[in-house]
C-alpha cells in the first residue's frame, strides 16, 4: 500500500523523501496548486531574476540535521539577511540595536541610552518589545515607547489587523530589541539562499522512482479514497479538512504588487520595511538575494490583509489564545482518525519558518518509522 502526502512544499517534500529512500515504501504526493513547493515557490523570469512568488524566504537554520538534510539537494550561498526600515525617512536596520540609535537620535541623546541599555542588559541580549516597554526608568521607558510607536504598532496592526497585544508575543519577539551592533536579522549558524533556488530543492526531494507527484488535484478527490493508502500525510489547513465543522481557524493573507523597473537597483536593500507610513508592510527587491545582474530589477511591495477562501491563499496562521483554543479542538478529532497525519504551517496551525518545518516533518518520520 501507497502512503499519500497532501502538498508539495517543504514539509510534504521532506516526509514524501524519507519514506521513498529510507523505508522504500511508495508514496503519492498531491497539490492543489500547478506547482511545487508551497509558498517557498520561486522561478526565474524574463530579465533572469529569481522571484520568490510568495515572498522572501531566507533560509535559516541551527538545527545540524536540518542542514544535512536539506544540503542534499542544493548548496547555498554566504548570504546574509539585513532587513532596513524606514523610519520618518531614516533608512536604519531592524531589529532595532544599538546602531539604530545612532541612526535615529541625535548623538548625545543615543550614547545616553545605549549607557543604560548596557549598565540594565547584558550585550547581546534579544529583548522582546512587549517586555522592553514594562522597563521603569525614564530614559528607557522612553525608548521603548518609541520603538514600540515607530517599528512595532503600526507594522503589526498592517501585517496581523490587530495591535501587538493581541497577538501571541511570540510573533513580535521573532524581531527583538537587539542590545548588539550586529546587524543581521538572524543570528543563526547556518543561513543562505539556495544556489538554484527553492523550487529546484524541492524537486530534488520529489525526484524519486517511488514518488508519484500529481499537481493540480484538490484532496477533496481523493478524501473518501483515502483508506486505499497506508497513510496519508496533510499539510493543508486542519480546519478544511474537517469541512469547518468546528468554525473556520483564521488566517492572515499576503498580496504582492510586483513592478519591473528600468533601473539596475530600486533600493538599498532586499528587504525594506515600512513600520509606520504606507499601506503596505514591505518591499522586496529578489535581484539581491542571488545577487543576479540585469539591467531592469524586479519589486514587491507586501500588503497584508484577512484570509478568505477562494479569494487569496493562507500564509500566515494567527497565533492567540481563542485560536489555539479552536486548533486544539481539531487536534482532538485527529486523533481519531488511524494512519491521518497533520504537519506543516496549516496543518499544525503553527508559525513555521522553512527549517522549523522540516525538522517537523523529520521528527514524525522518526515516529512512525
Ligand atoms: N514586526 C514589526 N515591525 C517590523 C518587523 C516585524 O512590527 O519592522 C513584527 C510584526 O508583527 C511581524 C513580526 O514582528 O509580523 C514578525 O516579523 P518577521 O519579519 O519574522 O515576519 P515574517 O518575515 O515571517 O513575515
Amino acid at each position: 500500500m501507497k502512503n499519500l502526502v497532501v502538498g508539495a512544499g517543504f514539509s510534504g517534500a521532506t516526509i514524501a523523501n524519507l519514506l521513498a529512500t529510507e523505508l522504500n515504501e511508495e508514496v503519492e504526493v498531491i497539490d492543489s496548486k500547478d506547482h511545487i513547493a508551497g509558498n517557498c515557490y520561486d522561478y526565474k523570469d524574463e530579465n533572469g531574476i529569481t522571484i520568490h512568488k510568495y515572498g522572501s524566504h531566507i533560509f535559516h537554520t541551527n538545527n545540524e540535521k536540518v542542514w544535512d538534510f536539506i544540503s542534499k539537494f542544493t548548496d547555498f550561498n554566504t548570504y546574509m539577511h539585513k532587513v532596513y526600515a524606514n523610519i520618518d525617512g531614516i533608512e536604519t536596520t531592524i531589529p532595532f540595536n544599538i546602531n539604530t540609535l545612532y541612526d535615529v537620535f541625535p548623538k548625545s541623546l543615543a550614547s545616553r541610552l545605549e549607557e543604560k541599555l548596557l549598565a540594565k542588559y547584558e550585550y547581546n541580549k534579544k529583548v522582546p518589545i512587549l517586555e522592553f516597554t514594562k522597563e521603569t526608568d525614564k530614559d528607557l521607558k522612553f525608548l521603548a515607547d518609541y520603538v514600540y510607536e515607530k517599528v512595532f504598532l503600526h507594522y503589526t496592526t498592517k501585517q496581523w489587523g490587530v495591535s501587538p497585544n493581541d497577538v501571541s508575543g511570540a510573533v513580535t519577539a521573532r524581531v527583538p530589541v537587539y542590545i548588539s551592533k550586529d546587524n543581521r536579522y538572524f543570528q543563526d549558524k547556518y543561513q543562505g539562499i539556495p544556489l538554484e533556488g527553492y523550487t529546484k530543492v524541492v524537486e530534488r526531494m520529489l525526484d524519486h522512482k517511488n514518488i508519484e507527484l500529481v499537481l493540480n488535484k484538490p484532496f477533496k478527490d481523493y478524501k473518501k479514497a483515502y483508506q486505499k493508502y497506508k497513510r496519508v500525510f496533510y499539510t493543508g489547513a486542519i480546519d478544511q479538512y474537517f469541512n469547518y465543522e468546528l468554525g473556520k481557524l483564521p488566517y492572515r493573507s499576503v498580496n504582492f504588487k510586483f513592478e519591473t523597473h528600468k533601473q539596475e537597483y530600486y533600493q538599498q536593500n532586499s528587504v525594506v520595511n515600512y513600520p509606520c507610513n504606507y499601506d503596505f508592510t514591505r518591499i522586496h527587491e529578489y535581484k539581491y538575494y542571488l545577487n543576479e545582474k540585469s539591467d531592469k530589477t524586479v519589486i514587491a511591495k507586501e500588503y497584508s490583509e484577512a484570509f478568505e477562501t477562494d479569494k487569496n491563499e493562507r500564509y500566515y496562521p494567527i497565533p492567540n489564545d481563542k485560536n489555539t483554543e479552536l486548533y486544539n479542538k481539531y487536534l482532538e478529532k485527529a486523533k481519531d482518525l488511524d494512519n491521518v497525519y497533520f504537519l506543516g504551517r496549516l496543518g499544525d496551525y503553527k508559525y513555521y519558518d522553512m527549517d522549523k518545518a522540516i525538522a517537523r516533518a523529520i521528527e514524525l518520520f522518526e515516529e512512525i518509522k
